[in-house]
C-alpha cells in the first residue's frame, strides 16, 4: 500500500537515511552529539541539490537578485543592531525533580514532560552560542556564531549598491550556516543546533511592500510544488500579532505537513524598514538609497522569504517516499524530483562476465562526466533495481550479453518500471531527453519499448 501522503513515520525516514547513508548521528562513534548531524555520501548529494536548485531559481533565473556569502563571525555590534542580543530568547524551565529543561511555550501544561514534576518560573534564554575571538577570553572579545544568515545581508547593502548597479527592486541571496543554542531539539534534522539556511533578503521601494509580499510567498511555495512536493501537504500560516516577530511588520509560515505535524518549513516576512534603520544609527554609515525618480533618500522595504536547507531535505525526503507490495515483499522507493535525486541513472551488468564488464564500465565512464552515476555488480538485478528505488535512482541502465551483440541497453524508469531499449549511441541524448521530461516511451532511431511494467 502507497504510503498515503504526509503519513511516513519518522522512524522509516531516520532508517532509511541511517541504511543508505543519507544522514548520520554526529560523532557517532562517541555516542553522537545531540542535534548535530553529519549528512552522508547520498545525503551530501540531495543536500546539494537542493542548494543548487533555490540558487539557480532565485539567482541564476532572475534579473533583479544577486548572491553573497558572508562570515559566521560577524563584529558583535551587528547583534546589538538586529535586537538578537536582547530578543532572541525563548522562555527556559527546568524541572524540580529531574533536573530536565524544557521550553515553556511549547509545554501542554505546567509540568514536566518527562515524569511530571513541578517546574521553575520560566527565565529568558538567549539562543546565541558565544564564543571568544583571539587568545583571550574577556568580555571585550565576545563574538557570537550567527543565528540567520540574514544580517550579512544587511550590513552588506551599501557594498552592493555600489558594486553591482542594482536598482529597486532587488534582492540579495545567500546560503550557509546558522548556529543556535535551542533549548529543546528533535524530530531528526527538524530542529538541530547547527543547521543551513537559504535566505533572500529582497529591497522595496515603500509602499509596494505587501504587494511584493504576496509574491515572495507564492514564488516560494511554488518552488517547493515545482520540486515535487504535494500540494495537500503545504499550507501557509499566518502570524498572530502575539507570534510577530520584533523586528517584522507581517509575517507566514509555509508549513509543511512533517510526520509530527504541521510545523514550519520556510518563513516569509515583511521586515520594513528595521534592519537597515538598526544598522545604519548603530554603524552612523548612510544605508539609503538614492531614488532616481523622486530625487530622495529613501530606506527601502525589506522581504525575507527564509528557508532552512535540512528542513527542505527532510520534506522532501517524506514527501517523496512510499511504499509498494512487491510479490512477497515491499517495494520501497523514493519518487524524488529528478533534479534532487542523489544518483541520477545507475549502470547495473547483468553478470560480472569479463566481456560484459568491459561494456559496462565503458558506459559507466561515458556517462559520469554528465551526472552522478551509480556502478552496481553485486546481487541479482531485482534487487539492484530494489536499491536503487530506495535511493530515489530516476534511471537503471541494464547491460545484458544481447547487448555485447546489437550494441543496445535497457533503460528502466524508477516510478512506472517501464522499460525501453536503445542503442548505446543514443544512450547520453535519450537520458538527457528524459530528465528534460520527455515521454520515456519517446524513443532515439534504433529504439523500442521492451518491457512495460514489472
Ligand atoms: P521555529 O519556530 O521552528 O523555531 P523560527 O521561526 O525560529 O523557527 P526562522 O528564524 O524564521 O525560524 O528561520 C528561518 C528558517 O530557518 C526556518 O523556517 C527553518 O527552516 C530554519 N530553521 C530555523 N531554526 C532551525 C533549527 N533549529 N534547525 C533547523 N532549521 C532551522
Amino acid at each position: 500500500m502507497a504510503e498515503a501522503a504526509g503519513k511516513v513515520s519518522m522512524e522509516k525516514i531516520v532508517s532509511l537515511c541511517q541504511r543508505r547513508g543519507f544522514i548520520f548521528p554526529s560523532s557517532e562513534i562517541y555516542g553522537g552529539l545531540s542535534s548535530c548531524w553529519d549528512y552522508g555520501p547520498l545525503g551530501v548529494e540531495l543536500k546539494q541539490n537542493v542548494k543548487q536548485a533555490w540558487w539557480r531559481a532565485v539567482v541564476q533565473e532572475r534579473d533583479d537578485m544577486v548572491g553573497l556569502d558572508t562570515s559566521i563571525l560577524m563584529h558583535p555590534q551587528t547583534w546589538a543592531a538586529s535586537g538578537h542580543l536582547e530578543q532572541f530568547s525563548d522562555p527556559l524551565v527546568e524541572c524540580k525533580s529531574c533536573h530536565l529543561r524544557w521550553r515553556a511555550d511549547e509545554l501542554k501544561d505546567n509540568n514536566c514532560p518527562s515524569c511530571g514534576g513541578e517546574l521553575t518560573e520560566p527565565q529568558l534564554f538567549n539562543l546565541m552560542f558565544k564564543t571568544f575571538m583571539g587568545p583571550i577570553e574577556t568580555e571585550a572579545n565576545v563574538v557570537y556564531l550567527r543565528p540567520e544568515t540574514a544580517q550579512g545581508m544587511f550590513v552588506n547593502f551599501d557594498n552592493i549598491l555600489n558594486t553591482t548597479r542594482k536598482r529597486l527592486p532587488f534582492g540579495i541571496a545567500q546560503i550557509g550556516k546558522a548556529f543556535r543554542n535551542e533549548i529543546t531539539t528533535g524530530n531528526f534534522i527538524f530542529r538541530s543546533r547547527e543547521f543551513e539556511q537559504m535566505e533572500i533578503e529582497f529591497f522595496v521601494k515603500p509602499g509596494t511592500d505587501d504587494e511584493w509580499f504576496d509574491y515572495w510567498l507564492e514564488e516560494r511555495r511554488n518552488w517547493y510544488i515545482n520540486l515535487g512536493i504535494k500540494d495537500q501537504n503545504l499550507q501557509l500560516r499566518q502570524h498572530t500579532s502575539r507570534e510577530l516577530a520584533h523586528y517584522a511588520k507581517k509575517c507566514y509560515d509555509i508549513d509543511y505537513q512533517f510526520p509530527m505535524g504541521w510545523s514550519e518549513l520556510e518563513g516569509v516576512a515583511n521586515r520594513g524598514d528595521f534592519d537597515l534603520v538598526q544598522h545604519a544609527s548603530h554603524s552612523g554609515k548612510n544605508l539609503s538609497y538614492h531614488d532616481e525618480e523622486t530625487k530622495q533618500h529613501i530606506v527601502p522595504y525589506t522581504i525575507e522569504p527564509s528557508a532552512g536547507v535540512d528542513r527542505s531535505v527532510l520534506a522532501f525526503l517524506c514527501d517523496a517516499y512510499d511504499e509498494e507490495p512487491d510479490k512477497e515483499e515491499t517495494r520501497v522507493l523514493l519518487h524524488l524530483h529528478p533534479t534532487l535525486a542523489p544518483i541520477k541513472v545507475a549502470v547495473l551488468p547483468l553478470s560480472r562476465r569479463e566481456n560484459l564488464a568491459e561494456l559496462s564500465k565503458k558506459v559507466y565512464a561515458d556517462l559520469r562526466p554528465c551526472w552522478m552515476v551509480q556502478y552496481d555488480d553485486t546481487q541479482s538485478i531485482g534487487r539492484r533495481y530494489r536499491r536503487q528505488d530506495e535511493i530515489g535512482t530516476p534511471f537503471c541502465v541494464t547491460i545484458d550479453f544481447q547487448s555485447l551483440e546489437d550494441n543496445q541497453v535497457t533503460i528502466r524508469e524508477r516510478d512506472s518500471m517501464n522499460q525501453i531499449r536503445v542503442p548505446i549511441a543514443e544512450l547520453k541524448r535519450t537520458l538527457t531527453a528524459k530528465f528534460e521530461g520527455e515521454d520515456l516511451f519517446v524513443l532515439p532511431p534504433g529504439g523500442q519499448i521492451w518491457k512495460e511494467g514489472k
